[in-house]
């Protein structure tokens, strides 16, 4: 199965199993917006559990807030949002399709790499055991022309994109000859700038005075509410502010499930620092998120970090977390060391001091900022396409299962009664009882103990517990594990115990160290 295939059976398995469902779907659904349903909720709290807990409680010199969505409009005019919070959009115009003109040019760089990995495998089955893949690249006249080409291209759309140059974009898309991937044609418009924002009216003012807009970002929030909470919780520095909440982005090409999504939610820290300090904390920031997601085990091999060439209007450093996904690496994380630009252009938008009186070196600064901000929509198809599996078992069935770090996993115990007589549903019940304030817990007695397996499967439960007769007498039940299948048999007392081992949120949060 190619990679696409596998992305549209999780895409449909995320549906037929409650994780995700397309918005407003009765009504033939609303472009790039979700729904996530009992199973996705679950998992979706478990993910922001995580983020909260590594920020918050491992960390004593960093606070959460959340902020409202609307806010006062000069503010995303201090933030630069409306001035520069633009994609560079291009038309096709037979087919009507609109592109983002640097994603199209993005993806003709990925088709060059493409053509280079496939050239360096067919290098590698041509030499066999005696090949150097280094010497290859460096020697290959069809990967040299191909590299170099990727080199150009990419130098002129950086150029481009930091002067602002849309005719520059064009000319690439032109020179490059690429196509509508749609209509095959290369009949483009001008490129032009599209603002991202959303706006809507407040219901008291009227005309443009009312217009507001729905947040792109929630790290606004928090740089508005810093005196707040640094004297409130006399917060010293260096420290931080994090907060989960929605944003909202306008984006022109929505696509990829999840991935890019007009209506998202955000998990972004702040973090104050002495100026001068900002990258030794950028630096000590990557890191230390690297290892929050390399934690979760979903594979280290699945994360790289990825440079900014071209820097935000704000950043003086900004790297992405890039994540493995289906469709190739893409941006899971950003992390930006942001000066003092937001404090700075605050202060001067809003006439308010904001600034901070350092006892240690008895001055009085504009703090500086590095900042970590994730998308949660992203993480959780970050977490369920590393999870996904299609596995043939040696009895020649096939499952799908669900290999969710079981800390996140929306259901940690399913109890299932061998037949649904003989006090077993309620000896299962007794279990579920005892345990439903713990985990979130699921009884099932329909079908054969085979298919309830699977149900559970597909959903990422981590552990079965199965009661039978002999539980009657021993007090004792089946656990099955989810990924290696194997059974064992426990006393009804230590199920407990022993899902809390394997399910609980210390065990992760143990790998993790505090920042500093
Ligand atoms: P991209 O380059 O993919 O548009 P970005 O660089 O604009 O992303 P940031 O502004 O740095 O993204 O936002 C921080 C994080 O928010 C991203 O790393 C991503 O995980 C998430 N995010 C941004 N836009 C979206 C979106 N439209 N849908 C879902 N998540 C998003």
């Amino acid at each position: 199965m190619t990679q696409e295939e596998v992305f549209k059976q999780l895409t449909a398995h995320a549906k037929e199993y409650g994780f995700v469902f397309p918005s407003s779907e009765i009504y033939d659904g609303l472009s790039a917006v979700y729904d996530y349903g009992q199973m996705g909720v679950e998992l979706k709290n478990n993910i922001k559990k995580y983020w909260w807990d590594a920020m918050v409680r491992l960390n004593e010199n960093i606070v959460g807030i959340d902020s409202a969505i609307f806010m006062h409009p000069k503010i995303w005019q201090a933030s630069g949002h409306v001035g520069a919070f633009n994609d560079p959009l291009i038309d096709n115009k037979d087919s009507k399709k609109r592109y983002r003109a640097d994603v199209l040019i993005e993806d003709y760089i990925a088709k060059l790499e493409e053509k280079i990995n496939k050239d360096v495998e067919k290098g590698r089955r041509k030499f066999g055991e005696s090949f150097d893949e280094a010497q290859f690249r460096a020697t290959n006249p069809n990967v040299l022309r191909n590299q170099q080409k990727m080199d150009e291209v990419r130098e002129r759309m950086t150029a481009a994109l930091n002067a602002n140059d849309l005719q520059g974009l064009r000319d690439i898309i032109i020179d490059c000859g690429i196509v509508c991937p749609i209509s095959g044609t290369k009949n483009w418009t001008e490129v032009r700038q599209f603002n991202l924002m959303f706006s809507t009216q407040l219901g008291n003012i009227s005309g443009e005075d009312g217009i507001i807009y729905l947040r792109p970002e929630t790290a606004q929030g928090i740089f508005v509410n810093f005196l707040n909470v640094q004297k409130t919780g006399r917060m010293k520095i260096p420290f931080g502010i994090a907060q989960i909440g929605k944003a909202f982005r306008n984006e022109i090409v929505a696509r990829q499930f999840i991935f890019r999504m007009r209506e998202f939610e955000q998990m972004e820290m702040q973090f104050f620092v002495r100026p001068g300090s900002e990258l030794e904390w950028f630096a000590k920031w990557k890191e230390t998120r690297l290892q929050w997601h390399k934690a979760l085990g979903l594979g280290d091999e699945k994360y790289r970090f990825h440079d900014h060439e071209k820097l935000a209007h704000y950043a003086n450093a900004a790297t992405d977390i890039e994540f493995e996904f289906p469709f190739g690496f893409k941006e899971l994380e950003g992390i930006h060391s942001r000066t003092d630009f937001d404090l700075g252009n605050h202060q001067k938008f809003s006439g308010r001091k904001i600034q901070y009186f350092d006892p240690e070196t008895g001055e009085s600064y504009t703090p500086y900022v590095v900042e970590t901000s994730i998308g949660l929509d992203r993480m959780f198809l970050a977490v369920l396409s590393a999870a996904y599996c299609e596995e043939k078992l040696e009895n020649g069935e096939e499952r799908v299962v669900l290999r969710i770090p079981p800390v996140l996993a929306p259901v940690k115990l399913a109890v299932l009664p061998l037949v649904k007589k003989d006090g077993l549903p309620e000896i299962a019940r007794d279990i579920i009882d005892d345990l439903k304030f713990d985990f979130n817990c699921q009884y099932d007695e329909k079908d054969s103990i085979g298919k309830r397996y699977r149900r559970q499967d597909a959903i990422g439960t981590p552990f079965c517990i199965t009661v039978d007769h002999q539980t009657k007498e021993d007090n004792c039940v089946t656990i099955r594990d989810r990924d290696t299948m194997s059974q064992e048999r426990i006393p009804v007392a230590e199920v407990g115990r022993i899902i809390r081992e394997r399910t609980d949120f210390r065990t992760v949060m143990k790998k993790l160290n505090k920042i500093g």
